[in-house]
């Protein structure tokens, strides 16, 4: 039995992950920032007898980060795993997104997550185990004209979990970065989207949001991550990056075979419908 900290608990792949780790018996710390809107989380643990412990944990607040790990390891000793899962979503073109907004992303899903891992640390490197589990995206590998931001900060959390990987390896701690495709959860319908109104850009949120209802409506779901997960976490074989999802493999694996002239070529195609036949011939995406 390990013991899983798991921040973003309230709902999507944060809440299946905790119920995920649970049924297996493991000891889960269930981490949300505010429990007046953990009502999902509450409802899972009445539900069914899961080993899950709540804690209040604000990932932007280093001092709710302190008080939230401390608790954990006042209880339970150690942290096996932390699941770095607390993000937001939403964004918009480069231009029209406000500075104090791409702040607030950077500050919930990059250094919130960096704050999380300085937590659990010392602990890991005393006892010489564990792991760090980073919840990127697929926008951590491929990045859609509209969506700058939210992939920037994707971006940022894969290369410091490549430099975590390096640094913490070799004192018997591992690194795994998690990189969904599109999973249905609330984080679509919490996300702000910012577009001025006479943008030149529109058609690009246009076409990605075309691109989210397309994939929504075969959709992956948070469990398939949860599971995902614990395979990352338990194989005898380790890996640093684990896609999820049929578009997060064929998007990766599309954008590795055409150039960046083409990749920044295709974002001129002059209507939707030419949009969607480079997005199957690229990708081979066949949506209906
Ligand atoms: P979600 O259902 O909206 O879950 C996000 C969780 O993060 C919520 O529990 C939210 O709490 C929490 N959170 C936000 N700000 C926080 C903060 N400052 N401190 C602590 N917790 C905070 O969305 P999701 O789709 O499951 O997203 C989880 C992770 O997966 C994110 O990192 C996201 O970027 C990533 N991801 C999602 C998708 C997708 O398609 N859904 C794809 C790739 C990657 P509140 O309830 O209080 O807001």
């Amino acid at each position: 039995m390990s013991v899983i900290l798991i921040t973003g608990t309230s709902s999507g792949i944060g809440l299946a992950t905790a119920v995920h780790f649970a049924r297996k018996r493991h000891d889960v710390y269930a981490a949300v920032r505010n429990p007046t809107t953990a009502g999902a989380l509450a409802e899972a643990m009445v539900k069914e007898p899961l080993p899950i412990t709540r804690v209040t944990i604000d990932v932007d607040d280093a001092s709710s980060v302190r008080r939230g790990v401390d608790e954990v390891l006042a209880k339970s000793g150690r942290v096996d795993v932390l699941v770095n899962n607390a993000g937001l979503g939403g964004g918009g073109p480069i231009e029209d997104v406000p500075i104090d907004w791409a702040k607030t992303l950077f500050e919930t899903n990059y250094f919130g997550a960096i704050r999380m891992i300085q937590a659990v640390l010392p602990g890991m490197r005393a006892r010489g185990s564990g792991v760090i589990v980073n919840i990127s995206s697929v926008a951590g590998r491929y990045v859609p004209a509209g969506h700058g931001h939210y992939a920037a900060v994707k971006h940022a959390l894969e290369a410091a979990s490549e430099a975590l990987a390096l640094e913490v390896t070799p004192l018997g701690l591992r690194v795994v970065i998690i990189e969904p495709g599109v999973i249905v959860t609330p984080i679509f319908s919490k996300a702000k989207r910012f577009v001025a109104p006479d943008s030149p850009y529109a058609h690009h949120l246009r076409r990605l949001l075309l691109m989210y209802q397309r994939q929504l409506t075969n959709p992956t779901p948070p469990e398939r991550v949860a599971e995902t997960i614990e395979e990352a976490v338990t194989t005898p074989t380790p890996r640093l990056r684990w896609l999820v999802g049929d578009d997060a493999q064929r998007l990766v694996a599309g954008r590795r075979r055409i150039s960046d002239e083409e990749f920044v070529a295709d974002a001129s195609a002059a209507t939707d419908a030419e949009w969607e036949a480079l997005m199957r011939r690229r990708y081979g995406f066949e949506w209906p």
